[in-house]
């Protein structure tokens, strides 16, 4: 990954995770990565030492039209090839700016310049495009650093990208949810050992109130992966209610693919998470087949006046509290006419703690239109992992909660 920015901790670099993971997925062997200056000398050095040891190398920024973006220059370069203007680029470039209504500019037709081996790979949401250079075995493919533009560019050509991949690899994930990393460990010891013995790759990947269990080889054996698969199913069984689902989907993916399947609803009141569980659920495409609404009842007239809370339940136990919290998933279920509700209230901190409600309490509830069901929570005292672990953990509750088949 080019760029000054990703080496100075202003701009995250997701484009690596991103490929790595798609890399992964084709069975290319990634080894080696590397986040390198916007220099001709650090591109160039980079190619020398790469192209010798790996069949495809992957670059991924400084394509812009801008005098700091130098990696197509330094390509021709290590290549001794010249900078050439590329007609159906240069048409594609002109036709964008039509599109939004610019001017095109003369700088803009920079973008069509590409080093004469290249093969343009096209950048349907931007200016600059991909490249790939086929050189022997040796595959160099050269993108935007825009995530989007990136993304939209390796999905639409891979097809072009004709490496060596290892078809070898076999892999099962199961997520987990609900219990931690090391509870998890404890659970699964003997198995993990197992495991091992047979040489198949066990990893924990946690993250808030998740964690997915990955397990692979690269052998190739078809007899080990019927191993890897009974282990799984092993797995599974020791880790009883806290197994979630043996794909590799989230914990919000799950939840709404599993309300959607039984033609289930949902809707949130939630305090604490200010709209995040909300997000969550809506940055899946099609939420909007399960997911009725949500409304951030912060304060405490709004949970009175909007979510049907009573007063007395306010002033006699808190906002935090059991009563609260209940009444705002069983409301917001009435209100928004969902099959199920959730609430959620808590002190995310670092302020409005108190010794009998520190900074992590956090109540959440789930309302069917049977039932209720409420859980005390103490998270962290970090205010960003209480909103996520909160999120989660709702989440979990649901799941164990509904009726789900
Ligand atoms: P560039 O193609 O180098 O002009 O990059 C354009 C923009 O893409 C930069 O301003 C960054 O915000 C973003 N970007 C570049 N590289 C990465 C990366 N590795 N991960 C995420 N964003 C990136
Ligand atoms: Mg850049």
């Amino acid at each position: 990954t080019i760029g000054d920015e990703l080496l100075i901790g202003q701009v995250l670099d997701t484009n690596f995770n991103w490929l790595a993971k798609q890399l992964a997925g084709l069975g290319i062997n990634v080894v080696e990565k590397r986040t390198i200056r916007d220099t001709q000398e650090a591109i160039k050095l980079t190619l020398e030492e790469t192209w010798k040891k790996t069949d495809l190398l992957i670059f991924t920024g400084g394509l812009g039209p801008t005098k700091d973006d130098v990696t197509k220059s330094a390509i021709a370069d290590f290549f001794g090839v010249k900078l050439v203007r590329n007609q159906e680029v240069l048409e594609h470039v002109k036709a964008i700016f039509a599109s939004i209504n610019k001017p095109f500019l003369e700088v803009n037709a920079y973008q069509a310049d590409l080093p004469a081996n290249v093969i343009p790979l096209k950048n349907e949401l931007g200016t600059a495009p991909g490249m790939l250079i086929q050189d022997g075995r040796f595959s160099l493919i050269s993108m935007p650093g825009v995530p989007y533009e990136m993304e939209k560019i390796f999905e639409d050509n891979l097809h072009l990208i004709n490496v060596n991949s290892d078809s070898n690899v076999f892999q099962r994930t199961i997520l987990t949810s609900g219990i931690g990393e090391s509870a998890l460990m404890k659970i699964i010891e003997k198995k993990e050992k197992e495991i091992e013995d047979d040489r198949v790759n066990l990893s924990y990947l946690p993250s808030y109130g998740t964690a997915r269990l990955r397990l692979t080889t690269y052998s190739g054996n078809k007899i080990l992966n019927s191993r890897i698969n009974e282990h799984v199913e092993d797995l599974i069984k020791l880790i009883g209610k806290f197994y979630v689902v043996d794909e590799d989907l989230s914990l919000e993916e799950y939840v709404y693919l599993s309300l959607k399947k039984n033609g289930f609803t949902l809707s949130v009141a939630e305090s604490c998470t200010g709209g995040y569980l909300s997000s969550l659920i809506t940055s899946i495409p099609g939420s909007s087949a399960v997911f009725r609404g949500g409304i951030v009842p912060y304060s405490n007239d709004i949970k009175i006046n909007e979510v049907s809370v009573d007063e007395s339940n306010v002033n006699d136990f808190g906002a935090v509290s059991q009563q609260v919290v209940e009444q705002l998933a069983s409301g917001v279920r009435e209100k928004f006419d969902s099959t199920y509700g959730i609430g959620i209230s808590g002190i995310a901190g670092p302020g409005g703690g108190t010794k009998e409600k520190p900074v992590g309490t956090v109540w959440i509830a789930i309302a069917g239109k049977e039932r209720v069901e409420s859980k005390l929570f103490h998270f962290s005292k970090n205010r960003s992992v209480n909103i996520k672990r909160t999120a989660y953990a709702a989440l979990n509750m649901l799941r164990i909660f509904a009726d789900f088949s």
